[in-house]
């Protein structure tokens, strides 16, 4: 038996050169080619500590087990969003496996913004690629408790959607306040479905937040929620958009900060997601979590126009409140009471409604989860997307069975598909049951089914 501490970091690069929003988006492949030849000139990619991988394709059917792709997957990626998502899945399948000790997906199209139902890009996002590896982990390979932590100056979105009724995945974003910045969301009280109540945890930072609250969140809330959690798998959403120099974010963090991040995190796998200041920050924040990561010096990289940020006391002290406030919360994250008024019969429902930036689509929905005794119970979304000028792509109905669902909710979820199909008022109607690894997919007009299985 080796010491784990001797197995390599596992990096992957892809810059997807053929995808893009547009040629001169701020999401471009310059994102990671600085990167790429800076740790080259470092020598990094020869150390003995890191080992890098060449990237697979994920498949559809590891997509259609996360997302419910409007009208199907191949409408809605790319091959470079397969790429980026099969990066993740590969070196998540090599640290199970023991080959590395940790690692880093530097890939992109990032992914965070993605929600559950997809009927475009949203926050240059199509898929959520640690979505879809943290699912494939639990189907394949009998990782049941993973915790996301997102350090991206954007709310992870999408992230929270997928997992907001998942009691065995805890997700804790931090981010800047969403009344300054896009998407709008991530308060204090977005906590969860009433069944992973506290699961999600959200930290909006005030603008101009530095390195010294960063650390102090790690340190007062996230590692002790996450010793009381006891996660198989940790997965760092690396967003590096909270750095000082970057044009989307108004955040003081610098390079350092994300590597005494990733130091203290210990995550499992990093997954790249947002950055945008491709000379000034991402080739040393990058540097900086591949040496934390590989348990490496990192204290020589510094950006060229480095400088030590001082939090303001006020800034600080508003920070301290929120963790406080927060670790209440999660203290008391099994006492969950049900309002009434959010009951229909037996399930727990809301509304919601989502904007596609990038595509320009609303995007309403009619979340149903089924309440049950036994498991986490079945989710039912009704969507309906606007794609403006007042095409409309119909209605579908998007039924998703949890991965330990009971046998009870597993047949009642079966049989509303069934009968969904046969009334015909849904264009698409979807069956993802997470426990037999098996996707089910109607096409009312064609009267055409598709599935997929595991293999
Ligand atoms: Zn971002
Ligand atoms: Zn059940």
């Amino acid at each position: 038996m080796s010491n784990a501490s001797e197995k390599p970091t596992g990096l992957i690069f892809f810059p997807a050169f053929d995808w893009a929003i547009s040629p001169t988006h701020p999401e471009r492949e310059e994102r990671l080619l600085y990167t790429r030849d800076q740790i080259f000139e470092e020598g990094i990619m020869d150390l003995p500590q890191v080992s890098e991988y060449t990237p697979v394709l994920a498949t559809t059917h590891d997509i259609a087990m996360t997302h419910f792709c409007v009208p199907r997957v191949e409408d809605q990626v790319t091959e470079a969003h397969l790429i980026a998502a099969g990066a993740a899945i590969l070196l998540a399948d090599e640290i199970v496996s023991g080959q590395i000790k940790n690692g880093f997906a530097l890939v992109r199209p990032p992914g965070h913004h993605s929600m559950r139902v997809v009927h475009g890009n949203r926050g240059f996002c199509n898929i959520n690629n640690e979505a879809i590896m943290v699912n494939y982990l639990r189907r394949r390979k009998g990782i049941k408790r993973v915790a996301i932590i997102d350090s991206d100056v954007h709310h992870g979105d999408g992230t929270q959607d997928i997992f907001w009724h998942d009691p065995d995945v805890l997700f804790i974003s931090f981010h800047q306040d969403g009344r300054t910045i896009f998407p709008g969301t991530g308060f204090t009280n977005e906590l969860g479905g009433p069944g992973a109540y506290a699961r999600t945890i959200n930290i909006p930072l005030p603008p101009g937040a530095t390195d010294e609250s960063l650390l102090y969140i790690v340190d007062n809330l996230i590692l002790p929620v996450l010793s009381d959690f006891k996660p198989d798998f940790i997965v760092n959403s690396a967003g590096q958009d909270n750095h000082f120099t970057d044009p989307l974010g108004s955040m003081r963090f610098t390079a350092q900060g994300y590597a005494r991040l990733t130091e203290k995190l210990r995550p499992d796998l990093a997954v790249l997601e947002g950055g945008y200041a491709i000379e000034t920050a991402l080739p040393y924040v990058n540097m900086g979590i591949i040496l934390a990561l590989a348990g490496l010096d990192y204290s020589a990289v510094l950006e060229p126009d480095y400088q030590k940020f001082k939090e303001s006391a006020d800034l600080a002290g508003q920070v301290h409140r929120m963790v406080d406030q927060l670790l209440q919360r999660w203290a008391k994250r099994d006492q969950v009471s049900i309002s009434q008024s959010d009951m229909t019969g037996n399930y727990f429902q809301h509304t919601k409604r989502i904007y596609y930036d990038t595509d320009n689509i609303q995007e309403n929905q009619l979340e149903k989860l089924r309440l049950c005794d036994n498991c986490p119970g079945y989710l039912s979304i009704e969507t309906k997307a606007n794609h403006g000028y007042g095409q409309t792509g119909g209605k579908a109905l998007c039924l998703s069975i949890p991965i330990d669902a009971c046998a009870s909710c597993r047949t009642e979820a079966a049989d509303l598909y069934e009968k969904a199909k046969k009334a015909r008022t849904y264009s698409y109607v979807y069956l993802q049951d997470k426990s037999a690894d098996l996707f089910l997919g109607y096409d009312t007009a064609n009267g055409k089914e598709w599935r997929s299985e595991g293999s």
